[in-house]
């Protein structure tokens, strides 16, 4: 008798992350109980310093992306269904949108979210709409997940905002740099470690969900302005100095350069089957 083959699940189906998401851009928590008094002492997280700025990240104005061509009739790589594909363009980024026909979106709903990116995250759009890859890519629903990210796939519900592209982008970012750098994760650990304080409840679960959701702060420092970033690297020296490097693996272009030395863009990278 044969077992029954389960389908496998991706690598990063990031099941805590919607919730925390919507607290995200909500008021920080109160730190003085209603009677006045100090309320003991909780512990402070690097999301905790990023959370007044998020709501400003979503109203803030944006350059608009712009449709190149599309819809086409698509089949969704996940699992046939149906689906319609388009082209768009943001600043000097090309990618690829592909939505399921049965989540009810479209191209729109997605530009919406992904024009909030900072330009140095826009590289992930770029690496999962690479031939063969569907791009953003939104589906009515992920057995429970906000997002799926890999190098292969960025695969999101339609209730999924800027702040999950961000932590998707963190996964996407990392792997492509590990293709081309291994033991980056392993490095991620020691980082984490020596820096001494959480990033978020979320991240404290495992290494690759820490290093997502610096790329979610990080990227809601580095819209925030210089001096937001300059106070997360004080609080996270060495997680930020390998984000920095992870982001020249992967090509994503530094502030106020083109591209960074030693990582062409066009070299393709070892696709990478996901592991459950
Ligand atoms: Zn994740």
């Amino acid at each position: 008798m044969h077992a029954v083959t389960l389908p496998r699940a991706p690598r990063h189906a990031c099941r805590g992350l919607l919730l925390a998401l919507v607290a995200l851009a909500a008021a920080p928590p109160a730190m003085t109980r209603a009677d006045g008094r100090e309320a003991p002492a909780t512990p402070v997280r690097l999301v905790d310093h990023v959370r007044p700025l998020a709501k400003a990240m979503l109203e803030r104005p944006r350059e608009a992306a712009q449709v190149l061509e599309g819809p086409a009739v698509a089949a969704m790589r996940n699992d046939r269904s149906p689906g319609r594909t388009w082209m768009a363009r943001l600043g000097g980024t090309t990618f690829r949108v592909t939505t399921q026909d049965a989540s009810k979106v479209g191209v729109e709903h997605v530009l919406e979210q992904v024009q909030r990116l900072p330009a140095r995250y826009r590289r992930c759009l770029e690496i999962v709409s690479e031939p063969q890859k569907d791009g953003v890519a939104i589906y009515a629903d992920l057995q429970g997940a906000a997002a799926h990210g890999s190098q292969d796939y960025l695969n999101m519900i339609p209730a999924a905002n800027v702040f999950v592209v961000l932590h998707e982008a963190g996964h996407i970012l990392e792997q492509r740099a590990t293709s081309r750098k291994p033991g980056i994760l392993a490095r991620w650990a020691t980082a984490a470690a020596a820096d001494r304080i959480s990033v978020s409840e979320y991240g404290d679960s495992i290494t690759h969900e820490d290093q997502a959701e610096f790329a979610l702060v990080h990227g809601i420092a580095l819209d925030a302005g210089p001096e937001h970033l300059e106070a997360l690297k004080a609080l996270s020296p060495r997680r930020f100095a390998l984000w920095e490097e992870i982001l020249a693996l992967a090509a994503a272009p530094a502030p106020g350069a083109a591209e960074p030395p030693g990582a062409p863009k066009d070299r393709p990278a070892k696709a990478k089957a996901p592991k459950g």
